[in-house]
């Protein structure tokens, strides 16, 4: 408690990102970070963008980097908007275009920085049960609302909706915006970017953090038509005018346009997740169907919060969250097949 705190201070609840622990050495498999290091490509940008010329404020709009995204996606320039992180952005989305006077519909088990900005923005929220095997059921969304979000796949669950079902939600929710976080898209779920022309209430925000190695440098963007990428700009262009530093927007405009390795890592991390969890179910747990870099698994005949305990001793971090229906279990970041190998031993050794 301070008299120096806003009211709103005080009423804050605000998200708990996985540990960063500084000195210990762990593998680290809590926070989704990507094992693999970002393109040669964006680090050599990166490096030469650290010149003389970062004297100067770095372009507002980062054009060269919404060209690239719009590349990517076979999209507009227009149609894309990008912002110094995914959360960045979000912030953005609700403030622009999910603060309206009808509640904003999420799952009650998604991310968790959803709620912290429906705090901090005084956003009324209604949370849609997902169904006991914890997938999204496209008409729990069928009803008077303010907007809606989900991850897709989902957090922490890693569950992927298909189009059908995202399409169903959009015609469902015509006059409100859709908002589909696809933090984890590249991992083989299926991206909603090719419905943006047949849906004017669609918005789907990225980030390089996960699948182009980058949660050091911030970057996230968002895509959608004309109309709603310019709302976020006006919210933008209100809090900071220069979001991404000319380093930012090197080194992710170079991450973006080098395909071949960005196919090759999320391919990698595919595979290892799809084995890991084959070993997982053999050690007796219950192994969601994972299309992100992590899965969510329950020991059936151990406690999760003991074994999370029990594998940080260890030296291995993997994610708890204390929350009810998921209270059972844990959630693994993919690492490298080394780093994946570790954790399924010193598991065995502890179930
Ligand atoms: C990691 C994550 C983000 C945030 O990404 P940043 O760009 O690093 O802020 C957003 N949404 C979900 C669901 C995530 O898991």
């Amino acid at each position: 408690m301070s008299k120096f705190w806003s009211k709103r201070t005080h009423e804050l609840d605000p998200y708990t990102p996985g540990e960063q622990p500084q000195n210990q050495q762990y593998i680290k498999l809590n926070t989704n970070e990507n094992p693999y290091p970002p393109s040669p490509k964006a680090i050599d940008a990166m490096r030469a963008a650290a010149d003389e010329d970062m004297r100067l404020y770095p372009d507002p709009m980062a054009k060269s980097l919404k060209q690239a995204v719009a590349d990517f996606y076979d999209l507009d320039v227009s149609e894309v908007f990008v912002g110094n992180s995914s959360d960045e952005v979000l912030a953005h989305t609700f403030v622009a275009l999910l603060k309206k006077d009808k509640p904003l519909f999420f799952p009650d088990i998604s991310y968790g920085f959803y709620p912290a900005y429906c705090g901090l923005f005084n956003i009324e929220t209604t949370r849609i049960p997902l169904a006991d095997d914890f997938t999204i059921n496209p008409q729990d969304y069928a009803a008077d609302n303010g907007g809606i979000i989900f991850p897709n796949p989902n957090a922490p669950s890693g569950i992927a909706l298909s189009l059908a079902d995202i399409e169903k939600i959009l015609m469902a929710n015509q006059d409100v915006v859709v908002v589909i976080d696809e933090a984890y898209i590249d991992f083989g779920g299926e991206t909603a970017v090719p419905l943006i022309n047949k849906y004017p209430n669609l918005l789907i925000t990225q980030t390089f953090s996960k699948s182009r190695s980058l949660a050091g440098l911030r970057v996230g963007f968002a895509m959608g038509q004309a109309d709603l990428i310019n709302g976020l700009e006006r919210v933008k262009n209100s809090f900071n005018s220069y979001p991404l530093d000319r380093a930012a927007i090197a080194g992710a405009t170079a991450s973006i346009k080098d395909k071949v390795y960005f196919d090759e890592t999320c391919q990698k991390i595919i595979n290892t997740r799809d084995k890991v969890s084959k070993a997982l179910e053999q050690m007796d747990f219950s192994v969601l169907p994972s299309q992100a870099n992590f899965v969510f698994a329950k020991p059936n005949k151990a406690d999760a919060e003991k074994l999370y305990l029990d594998l940080k001793a260890a030296g291995v971090l993997v994610r708890y969250f204390n929350s009810p229906r998921i209270a059972g279990y844990l959630r693994i970041t993919i690492g490298t097949d080394a780093d994946m190998d570790v954790f399924l031993e010193k598991l065995a050794m502890l179930t």
